[in-house]
């Protein structure tokens, strides 16, 4: 038979920020609740829970188990909200991309984004730099070496971040498969690997206010 993929070591939360992505991509504009002003979010949104390897690289589509919509009618109305980017998805491939990897741990269907969910809600990273004064502006650039550590306090673990244009528009934060939190940078503590490992930033970067 065909060789199986062997088990993920780590979970990568990818969390987007609306402000910068919404600025390059309408992509299913109509159905995604971040591009619409009505909803108009200053908080991160999911992009998903990522089953990684250590080596950077990642499992997906690990059965052929397909997104069936009806097993998380239940969670629609957060997932609307939360995780704007699920409706975006592209059904002709493999819909169970990560899911499916990670059910060793997760499970099923509907406990993968329930475990999401909760995770995301513990974990409040938007909270977490709000409070240390890291609030979306337009005119504001932050240190990146100041938001890392914000994260790196509340969590105890070092999160990744990718900008485009000087603007975040994806904070990862890494788990291990007990869901408590570990770095997402691989075998590295000093304060250059962790920024060299977000080398999509500069070193001040802004955190764009959400623009209809
Ligand atoms: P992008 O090219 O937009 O960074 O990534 C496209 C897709 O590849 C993502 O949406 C995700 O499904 C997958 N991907 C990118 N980076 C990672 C990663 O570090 N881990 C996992 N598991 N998937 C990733
Ligand atoms: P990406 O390739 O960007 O991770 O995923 C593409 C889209 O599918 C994203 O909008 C994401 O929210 C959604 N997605 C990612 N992983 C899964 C999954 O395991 N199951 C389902 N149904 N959707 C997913």
């Amino acid at each position: 038979g065909k060789p199986r993929q062997r088990e993920f070591d780590y979970f990568n939360l990818a969390l987007q920020w609306p402000g910068t992505y919404c600025q390059r991509t309408r992509h299913c504009c109509s159905s995604n609740a971040c591009c619409r002003g009505s909803n108009s979010p200053s908080v991160f949104t999911i992009h998903g829970l990522w089953p990684d390897y250590n080596d950077g690289t990642w499992p997906a589509c690990c059965t052929r188990k397909h997104f069936d919509e009806k097993e998380i009618s239940t969670l629609l109305d957060p997932l609307e909200k939360y995780w704007p980017s699920l409706s975006c998805g592209n059904p002709s491939s493999c819909h169970e991309k990560h899911g499916t990897c990670s059910a060793p741990v997760t499970g099923d269907e509907y406990n993968y984004f329930l475990t999401t969910l909760n995770v995301y809600f513990k974990y409040n990273v938007t909270k977490v730099l709000n409070e240390a004064g890291y609030v979306p502006s337009n005119t504001e650039k932050y240190p990146l070496g100041g938001i890392v550590s914000a994260i790196q306090n509340a969590f105890h673990a070092t999160p990744k971040l990718a900008c485009r244009n000087g603007a975040v528009e994806e904070l990862h934060i890494c788990f291990y498969k007990d869901f408590k939190p570990r770095d997402c940078v691989v075998g590295s503590s000093s304060s250059s690997d962790v920024l060299s490992s977000s080398n999509s930033c500069p070193n001040y970067i802004s955190l764009p206010a959400y623009a209809s």
